[in-house]
């Protein structure tokens, strides 16, 4: 298939003129790295055991190349299990590779490891330190953290990042952030947190990340676009498949969907690359016609459907089961998505798991 190509218009645009850039990579989304074993799933696509068929030398984790740009620069796919009874909890990560420095995409969950053989950063200095063709990378890239929200089965791992950057919503700040931490949000700005400055975006060198505002999930839920390689990083502020959003207000998420639905309108087919991916698998988006397939814009513009017609009182959810508050859910194609009742216009409270 073709791909369109990108034009890329500076300030030069003024003056009629766009510089044509590279065609955005290709996405795969199931090619291994080698070394990591694929997950082990049951017919519903959630994980059995701890995830993984046999003994993983990588412990809690595996890991897919997704893309290799013409700079080289490449991007993973991180999943990282944790067992629960008879079945595993999955959580995605994502590693961006700029040409100075890389960029890990959430922390997943707080799973067991061997520090130095099994752990987050040397699963992630593994990748950065290896060529696409196994062999070993002469002066690897160092990588700093970005968190997309406050929960913690995406922040599991922030312990051991101390000793870097870590990029953490400002709307979601932690009591024990630490001074390592940096306050981000969409376009940047003055900041009741760290040095009192949000940044609106990170520079990995020739690749450059915006945050992009998707409140709704959690009051400070973070998208990250990387347009030139058309992409953008939702963790859990669309969901999945199905999106929590009875934590807030369902009228101030429909306003994050429709801010995602023009930021990506430019976009020819991105990949919108979510937080827990094997749930593109499960419920409604597992069943035909979708059968699984990854996210996209589709997927956004249902996820709009349904917050406007459950405001609108055209769409009426079902009883969802999540703890003690009275809880809906309702569906539009391949899309689901929690709310509360209570909180569909009014401001939701920040509440978090
Ligand atoms: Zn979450």
């Amino acid at each position: 298939m073709m791909r369109r190509l990108l034009f890329v218009c500076t300030a030069a645009w003024l003056a009629g003129v766009c510089l044509m850039a590279q065609a955005p990579p290709a996405i795969e989304y199931y090619r291994l790295v080698p070394g990591f074993l694929p997950e082990h799933k049951n017919e519903q696509g959630m994980a059995v055991g701890t995830g993984f068929a046999s003994p993983n030398p990588w412990g809690a984790y595996t890991a897919y190349l997704m893309a290799t740009n013409a700079r080289g620069q490449r991007t993973w796919r991180i999943e990282n299990y944790l067992p629960q009874g008879n079945t595993a909890q999955g959580s995605t990560m994502y590693l961006l590779e700029g040409s100075e420095r890389a960029l890990l995409v959430d922390t997943a969950q707080n799973t067991p490891e061997e520090m130095g053989k099994n752990d987050l950063k040397t699963v992630v200095r593994h990748l950065l330190g290896h060529n696409n063709d196994g062999s070993v990378k002469s002066n690897p890239l160092d990588f700093v953290v970005a968190i997309s929200h406050g929960h913690g089965d995406h922040t599991g791992k922030n312990s051991q990042m101390n000793d870097r950057t870590i990029y953490f919503p400002d709307l979601d700040w932690p009591r024990n952030a630490g001074p390592n931490y940096v306050p981000i949000k969409e376009g940047g700005g003055p900041s009741e947190h760290g040095s009192g400055t949000a940044v609106g975006e990170i520079a990995l060198g020739g690749r450059t990340i915006k945050a992009i505002d998707l409140a709704g999930h959690t009051p400070g839920s973070l998208g990250f676009l990387d347009t030139e390689n058309n992409m953008v990083l939702t963790s859990d502020a669309i969901g999945s498949g199905l999106v929590w959003a009875h934590f807030g207000s369902i009228a101030r998420y429909a306003e994050s969907v429709r801010h995602l639905q023009a930021v990506l309108k430019p976009l020819d087919n991105p990949a919108i690359l979510p937080g827990h991916f094997y749930q593109i698998s499960m419920g409604a988006r597992g069943k035909p016609p979708v059968n699984g397939k990854p996210l996209d814009k589709q997927y956004v513009d249902d996820q709009l459907a349904v917050a406007e017609g459950v405001l609108s009182g055209k769409i009426v959810g079902v009883p969802y089961a999540a703890g003690a508050r009275k809880v809906m859910v309702a569906k539009v194609g391949s899309a689901e998505m929690t709310y509360d009742p209570a909180s569909l216009g009014a401001a939701g409270s920040p509440e978090t798991r």
